[in-house]
């Protein structure tokens, strides 16, 4: 008679290391790749065999996504960084690389071959990888998307720019700026921009319609890093300041900040009957003077000197320079119009690039964004 094999009996003991979960059999190499055969998704049940090869084998041969407990994350080092077992995980499940080894990450076969894929695909390969095998290259959340062709050297330079710009937004001290570090930047030659932007007359540029920033690359590169966090700035401004653009404490801060100096002054001196917060809280300088006071009124000039009273007639008297200064006009920044202002004074504080006459400006701006973005 011939032997009908054992396989009844090896079944039933695959069954029951199924269902004791690993714990029976455990040890039996026959039961454990009999089971792998058809439940490669309990591969991690497989505790003995972590480092065997044709164990894992097999159960990544049978199986199948929609299980995500993928085989390879409970292998041993040593078979996570096999190209062979690698490449075999990566045909059914193009994101098995993220538990791949380093090495493998930076694989330019494997690279290859994701991209063929999917560009989504190489979202756990390096960054030389994407930026050699695709049009785009993700950091952070932000995309950095290649409208132009250029060489590998040329999309490496650009991205370093542009990965240094989001790396000083990420540690500026403007509050809530690192929210905007999300969606799309699209890099691409005068020539293309024209078509996408239309327009070209610019080095970065951000689009408040599509929420994209582009990148001109035939503009001087000197600059670049500061471009892009000049445009994210105005992504800041539209996206994340309550009312956007049209804030009235940005616009008002605006006309305030860059007025010129004597101008400010003549604008801002008291005039009989007007409180003394009207100084001390004025815009910028409430913090100058921490004073408790409450409804000190201007009730006489005589010569430089100011005196003021409360209702209780207690008196303050403040000679004219003393004013001035809590008035703290700044000198007059160059600026265009609010939005420029608002995505320059971003610009120079995550730069760091404040000189001390701005130090004052800069803190109430800091402090206004603050309290004004989400
Ligand atoms: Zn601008």
């Amino acid at each position: 008679m011939r032997r009908l094999s054992n396989e009844p009996l090896v079944q039933t003991k695959v069954q029951e290391f199924i269902n004791s979960n690993g714990k029976q059999h455990s040890k039996d190499r026959g039961v454990v790749l009999e089971a792998m055969k058809s439940h490669g998704h309990l591969y991690q049940l497989a505790k003995n065999f972590k480092d065997d090869k044709e164990i894992l084998m097999t159960a990544l041969k049978s199986y199948l996504r929609i299980h995500s407990n993928q085989p390879l994350q409970y292998a041993s080092d040593r078979l996570k960084n096999d190209r062979e077992i690698v490449l075999l995980a990566l045909l059914k499940d193009e994101y098995a690389l993220q538990y791949a080894s380093d090495r493998l990450k930076n694989d330019d076969e494997i690279g290859l071959m994701l991209s063929k894929k999917s560009i989504s695909a190489l979202r756990n390969t390096t960054p030389r990888i994407q930026i050699k095998y695709t049009r785009e290259i993700v950091f952070e959340n932000v995309t950095v998307f290649f409208l132009s062709y250029y060489t590998d050297a040329e999309k490496e330079k650009y991205a370093k720019s542009i990965k240094k710009a989001i790396s000083l937004i990420k540690a500026s001290p403007i509050p809530n700026f690192k929210k905007t570090l999300n969606y799309l930047i699209q890099v691409g030659k005068s020539d293309v921009l024209l078509r996408y932007a239309g327009m070209n007359d610019f080095d970065a540029l951000y689009d408040g319609e599509t929420n994209n920033i582009y990148v001109n690359t035939d503009a001087p590169d000197t600059f670049r890093a500061m471009a892009v966090v000049h445009e994210f700035a105005h992504k800041f401004h539209y996206k994340h300041i309550k009312d956007s653009v049209y804030n009235e404490r940005f616009v008002e801060f605006f006309k305030y900040a860059t007025m010129p100096k004597t101008e400010c002054i003549l604008a801002n001196l008291p005039k009989l009957g007007s409180p003394l917060s009207n100084i001390l809280s004025r815009g910028t300088f409430s913090w100058v003077l921490k004073t408790a006071y409450e409804d000190y009124y201007l009730k006489s000039i005589k010569g430089n000197e100011y005196f003021y009273y409360n209702k209780k007639g207690e008196m303050k008297k403040f000679t004219k320079q003393e004013l001035i200064k809590y008035m703290q006009c700044p000198t007059g920044y160059s600026a265009t119009n609010e939005f420029e202002w608002f995505a320059e004074m971003c610009t120079l504080i995550t730069l760091n690039q404040v000189k001390p006459s701005q130090k004052l400006t800069v803190s109430r701006f800091i402090e206004m964004v603050r309290e004004e973005s989400r």
